[in-house]
């Protein structure tokens, strides 16, 4: 099980980024439905350790579970 970043809630700030131990939280292209840049996570890599969510600042952008109909990829 993963964690997941919500595509249309995420807001870019990448606080998550540099805090995750192993480096599976990629930008996305383009903007999402607030207008801002937006991450997601690599499920197959996530370890499932939760940091990302203590740094993220905003409330509800990183679920404690895999929900791959809320996160966009690069791929998808
Ligand atoms: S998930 Fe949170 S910390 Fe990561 S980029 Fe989105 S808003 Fe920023
Ligand atoms: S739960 Fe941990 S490994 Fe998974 S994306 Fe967040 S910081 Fe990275």
């Amino acid at each position: 099980m993963a964690y997941t970043i919500v595509t249309d809630i995420c807001e870019g700030v990448a606080e998550c980024v540099p805090a995750c131990p192993v480096a599976c939280i990629h930008p996305g292209g383009g903007a999402n439905a607030k207008g801002t840049p937006w991450f997601w996570i690599d499920f197959d890599v996530c370890i499932d350790c939760g940091v990302c969510l203590e740094v993220c600042p905003v409330a509800g952008a990183i679920l404690p579970e895999e929900r791959p109909a809320l996160q966009k990829s690069a791929s998808r």
